[in-house]
């Protein structure tokens, strides 16, 4: 027999036995994905932003068909009209959820923190943070370049020119959280919308004793207890030099706001005070 014929039909040999092999492997290994992944990324909204907690969402809907509920399962972008229909489509129940939204709690304008030095490196906020403290006394508040403005894939937040902190648009932030993560500082928080948008909150993160705050900026939180005291919900609590309003607990009763001594504490989106017939 020819050299020829023997390597051809070792050749043979060789590839059908490979093949054989592989298509047992194959078969033995196969992954059967669940039609419900398909179905219920079919009505996701594709954003694909982690805001789930899953890479993307496909990931997120592989999590939901795997689950034995979906407690602690949720697409901040659908909210809770689209985790009723994940519900539906896997039998579960589904609880419902107070709307939050992203809040940026750093007040330190041009005007009330002024500059103290000058940053010509990259415009990079994870970049200055590694570097110094900032431009101002205030080394926890905003550093101005945006990386939360670059994080969001909703464009629901910039940076305002005249004041040059991030400011949300409500009526797009899905609270993916992504510039909550983005943010090097951990100035932005996600907290409840609040029931017409009012919402208050300490509007700084300084950790600084309240008069090295004060020192670096006009309306620093400097942990006097004056809003603690005066809220009747204990929502108020001072730790670290710096108070912090529970969103659960807090009434939105406005009563920590009036005796703030600095105007720390923000109230968004509430009718102005009315005054008293003495300030009239
Ligand atoms: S502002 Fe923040 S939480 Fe809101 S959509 Fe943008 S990245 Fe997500
Ligand atoms: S909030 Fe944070 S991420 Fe956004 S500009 Fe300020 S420091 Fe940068």
């Amino acid at each position: 027999m020819s050299i020829i014929l023997i390597s051809v039909i070792l050749l043979a040999i060789v590839g059908g036995t490979s093949a054989i092999i592989l298509y047992v492997v194959a078969n033995r290994f196969q992954v059967v994905e669940d039609k419900r992944v398909n179905l219920l990324e079919e009505i996701l909204p594709a954003a694909n932003c982690g805001g789930c907690g899953y890479p993307g969402c496909h990931g997120f809907a592989e999590a939901c068909v795997k689950a034995s509920s979906l407690n602690g399962l949720r697409c901040p972008v659908g909210g809770d009209e689209l985790m009723s229909r994940v519900g539906g489509l896997l039998g579960f129940e589904v609880q419902v959820t107070a709307p939050m939204i992203a809040v940026v709690r750093c007040n330190g304008s041009c005007d009330n923190r002024p500059r103290t030095s000058q940053y010509d490196g990259a415009k990079s906020c994870a970049v200055e943070s590694m570097l110094y403290g900032g431009e101002t006394g205030c080394s926890f508040g905003c550093l101005s370049h945006g990386d939360c403005v670059k994080a969001c894939m909703f464009d629901a937040i910039y940076i305002n020119e005249q004041t040059l902190l991030p400011e949300v648009v409500e009526d797009k932030c899905t609270a993916c959280g992504a510039c909550v993560k983005a943010c090097p500082k951990n100035i932005i928080e996600l907290r409840k919308k609040g029931e017409k948008s009012h919402r208050i909150f300490v509007n700084c993160v300084n950790k600084d004793k309240g008069a090295i705050s004060r020192k670096a900026c006009s309306v620093s939180c400097i942990a006097c207890s004056k809003c603690r005291q005066v809220c009747s919900y204990n929502a108020i609590t001072i730790a670290n030099n710096l108070a912090y309003i529970d969103c659960n607990l807090c009434t939105l009763c406005r009563a920590c706001v009036e005796v703030c001594p600095t105007s720390a504490i923000a109230e968004l989106n509430f009718p102005p005070q009315k005054k008293t017939e003495a300030e009239e």
